[in-house]
């Protein structure tokens, strides 16, 4: 997809575009009752690109009504479960035909490369979605081993109407993880995107309708977070959450079941994930190259970037020099165009956010060794450049705070056991690193890591057969693989007495 498309054809396709920023509720496009829209922002440009429905309190239980309605009648809950994995296949199939207008959507909303939009966020999409529909009606119930004269049957159950709250860094990948499974299982669905990245979101509902999924089904309803993802936390109809963004909009969400309905709660929050780079390193060259993209890639806004480089003393300056040489390629540019490997930061808010943290690192002392500036002011857009920082202490703010931005974070350590300690002090625990050519070390560093994702000689790997979530503040529940399933469904034991 995407490869052989230049940066003119893109430009061009881009100026062509049809944008619909409508909501899409029942089956068809909505307008707020209050009417109101907000701008949707090109972050490359800082233009508007096209008005999206700002839906409010009295859109959310209009769709709320609607999900339930459709829940309630069967219409997908008790569908077979090979019909909705037709429907779900035909939806894959919808996403990856207009898989470029869905590239070009995500790019242009929130400013990465659209290489990576072609390459990563929209095959991965469509991936989830049909991944949970081929697995769907081959997933087992259970018979439980309890007396001869008894059938305990242990069944699952869609949990009923499910909000999904998603963030703007890879706004349709982080949809479709939740979209597979949760739709998979026969919930209904209520999807508030981002408010800086709604629009493949709103493309995709059309997309479902049109592979046939009933209406009602999948509703999109774009908005702020302090009022429609807020409208949502509290709906006493609501019965899940199933959210992926900061861990502060997290503890709302929280805090909003327990005054409401005391609804589930699932959370995939930030990270601060260590890097760690052993002296026995078994290639320095693929290491560094794997410590500059897991924190430049996607310009920094990666949920498991590695934003804490841990370096054993004896190579530091060998591996550094070799990081600092990858930051340097890696110089922002026109997300447009398919050579650019690092994009646009997604808001002028969030390049302020990075930038202040910049200033931060510079105060506490630690010493900036690339980078530190907004690039590319000449386009309006909000570009930041690869910044490294060398000689951090881990108690430092830019140590413990999550950047979300392309900022390295360099600290040393003396022996692996020193490594393992400092990895482990942050209140996040999503992934880690660990280089080394020594199996044990491998083996007992990874182990005594907290995070959900671990990786040895690598950086962000991953499969959707393997789940995904977060240890600690970086929440609980799991993505991806058949452990999702569990997420989305109610278990019921049933006992029937024989006689
Ligand atoms: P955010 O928490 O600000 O927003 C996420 C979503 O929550 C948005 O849709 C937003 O509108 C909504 N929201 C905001 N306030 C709300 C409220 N009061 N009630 C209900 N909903 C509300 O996060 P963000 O800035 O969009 O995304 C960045 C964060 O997401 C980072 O912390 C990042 O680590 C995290 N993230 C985590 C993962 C993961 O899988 N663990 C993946 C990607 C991003």
């Amino acid at each position: 997809m995407g490869v052989t498309i230049s940066h003119d054809e893109w430009k061009a396709r881009a100026a062509a575009l049809k944008i619909n920023g409508q909501a899409f509720v029942g089956g068809k496009h909505y307008a707020a009752q209050s009417g109101e829209t907000f701008d949707c922002i090109n972050p490359a440009t800082g233009e508007v690109l096209t008005q999206v429905t700002a839906c409010g309190q009295a859109d959310i239980d209009h769709a709320v009504q609607v999900a339930r309605a459709a829940f309630n009648d069967g219409r997908w809950s008790r569908m077979l479960p090979k019909k909705r994995k037709k429907i779900l296949i035909r939806f894959a199939e919808l996403m990856e035909k207009h898989g470029e207008e869905l590239a070009l959507l995500e790019t242009l909303d929130m400013g990465k490369p659209i290489g990576d939009s072609t390459t990563v966020d929209i095959p991965l999409s469509v991936e989830a979605i049909a991944w949970f529909g081929e697995a769907i009606d081959k997933v087992n119930d259970e018979v439980a081993p309890t007396m001869p004269n008894a059938l305990s049957l242990i069944t699952r159950e869609p949990v009923g109407v499910v909000a999904a709250i998603v963030p703007w860094n890879f706004p349709l990948m982080m949809a479709c993880w939740k979209l597979g499974p949760a739709l998979a299982t026969g919930n209904s669905v209520i999807l508030k995107p981002a408010e800086q990245s709604p629009l493949t979101a709103l493309r995709i509902a059309e997309l479902a309708a049109e592979a046939g999924l009933p209406d009602g089904v999948l509703n999109v309803l774009p908005g702020f977070g302090s009022t429609a993802g807020k409208a949502l936390g509290l709906h006493m109809d609501v019965d899940m959450i199933a959210f992926t963004g900061s861990g502060e909009v997290g503890k709302l969400l929280l805090q909003y079941s327990g005054q409401s309905n005391m609804k589930r709660v699932a959370l995939e929050c930030g990270g601060k994930s260590p890097h760690i780079v052993m002296g026995d390193c078994p290639d320095l060259d693929r290491a560094a190259k794997s410590a500059a993209f897991g924190i430049f890639f996607n310009q920094g806004e990666v949920c498991t970037a590695g934003s804490r480089l841990l370096v054993q003393e004896s190579i530091k300056d060998e591996l550094l020099e070799k990081v600092v040489d990858w930051g340097k390629k890696l110089q922002p540019g026109d997300p447009l165009n398919p050579s650019t490997q690092m994009g646009a930061i997604v808001e002028e808010r969030q390049m302020d956010k990075i930038l202040s943290y910049i200033d931060i690192g510079q105060q506490e002392g630690a010493q900036l060794k690339l980078g530190g500036n907004r690039a590319l002011t000449e386009t309006g857009g909000y570009y930041v450049e690869p910044t490294i920082f060398d000689s951090v202490n881990n108690k430092m703010r830019i140590a413990q705070e999550e950047i979300f931005g392309p900022v390295l974070s360099t600290i040393t350590f003396k022996t692996p056991e020193e490594a393992v300690a400092i990895g482990n002090d942050t209140i996040y625990g999503l992934a880690a690193a660990v280089w080394t050519r020594d199996i044990d070390v491998a083996h007992r560093t990874a182990a005594a890591l907290r995070a959900g994702s671990v990786w040895v000689n690598t950086y962000d790997a991953g499969d959707i057969s393997l789940p995904f979530g977060g240890y600690k503040q970086s929440g609980f529940g799991r993505d991806k693989s058949l452990h999702a399933i569990d997420k989305y469904t109610e278990l019921k034991a049933t006992w029937f007495q024989l006689s």
